[in-house]
């Protein structure tokens, strides 16, 4: 999401992108592409636990109530009865044969996006521009300081610290190796669903990129992520899911229970914003970002 920005190799494709919206090989899948596929359109829980990491029950059942209260968030702020359905199990784990070390490499940006993907695919069968699935990847290691994770093309790369924050540990800062503040466990939600409307083919809002008054600050693919629950789908993304065949009517209950869970509450969500943030016009978001909140945004 709002981390570093950066130029990537997408420059083949005459793109830039925020270090949270990582490369593919190739533009998402356009729903109607993805029409034309079998199905059926499921999204994928995947914890990749490496070689000298334990295999946390709990980390799996966190991604796992993760899900099920972005199901029934997306459900909820669409309003038409649509939401994406979760494979079964709603998790896989996946113990790889590298150690936590090896996925940052040689420490260039992508390499520890592709190193975990890698891995990742090769274990599930996963892969980019999926047009059955959705691909949504923990991985319980560290990235370098500028390294990135994110969603982008039916993919999204999840590391250590979203798994630390959904089960209420400290996150620790992979710039300054410093604990972090205590964001609660709905930021973290919160960042899954934001990586989710990306692996789903949404962009951040045009307005917000553009550093305009018109932007939707707590838009799930802005800033919302950090205010979770409280936080809006854009009529253009609600438009852009009511085509996608992974959204189909599914009975839930309405009522959301709490995301709070493990972690401590905040503050009033606009108190917490307000403080986490003091943007007007946000460079891709991030540098204007980078100067109150340092290496928090190194979160997903
Ligand atoms: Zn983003």
């Amino acid at each position: 999401m709002l981390r570093s920005c950066f130029v990537l190799a997408l420059a083949a494709l005459g793109l830039a992108a925020c270090q949270d919206h990582p490369t593919s090989p190739s533009a998402s899948t356009a729903p109607d592409e993805r029409r034309a596929s079998k199905g059926p359109y499921v999204v994928h829980g995947v914890y990749l636990v490496p070689a000298d990491r334990p295999l946390r029950r709990d980390y799996a059942r966190q991604i796992g109530d993760a899900l099920e209260h972005l199901q029934i968030w997306y459900h909820n702020e669409l309003g038409s009865g649509v939401t994406f359905t979760l494979a079964k199990p709603e998790v896989q784990i996946v113990r790889t044969s590298h150690a936590s070390s090896y996925y940052a490499g040689a420490g260039q940006t992508l390499d520890f996006w592709f190193n975990a993907l890698g891995d990742g695919f090769a274990a599930t069968g996963g892969g980019f521009n999926d047009p059955d699935d959705i691909w949504l990847y923990y991985i319980d290691a560290e990235p370098q300081c500028t390294q990135a994770t994110g969603g982008v093309a039916s993919v999204a790369l999840l590391p250590a610290n979203d798994l630390r924050g959904l089960t209420g540990e400290t996150t620790i800062s992979v710039c300054t190796g410093a604990p972090e503040p205590d964001q609660g466990r709905c930021r973290w939600v919160g960042g899954l669903g934001h990586e989710l409307g990306h692996a789903l083919g949404l962009a951040h809002p045009p307005d917000c990129e553009a550093g305009l008054p018109t932007c939707p600050q707590n838009a799930l693919l802005w800033l919302g992520y950090l205010t979770y629950p409280d936080a809006i789908l854009s009529a253009a993304d609600k438009t852009a899911l009511e085509a996608e065949p992974f959204f189909t009517t599914l009975k839930l209950p309405d009522r959301l229970s709490s995301c709070a869970g493990h972690g401590k509450p905040t503050g009033p969500p606009a108190a917490r914003l307000g403080s986490l943030f003091s943007v007007a016009a946000p460079a891709c978001g991030f540098d204007a970002l980078r100067q109150t909140v340092g290496a928090r945004l190194t979160g997903p």
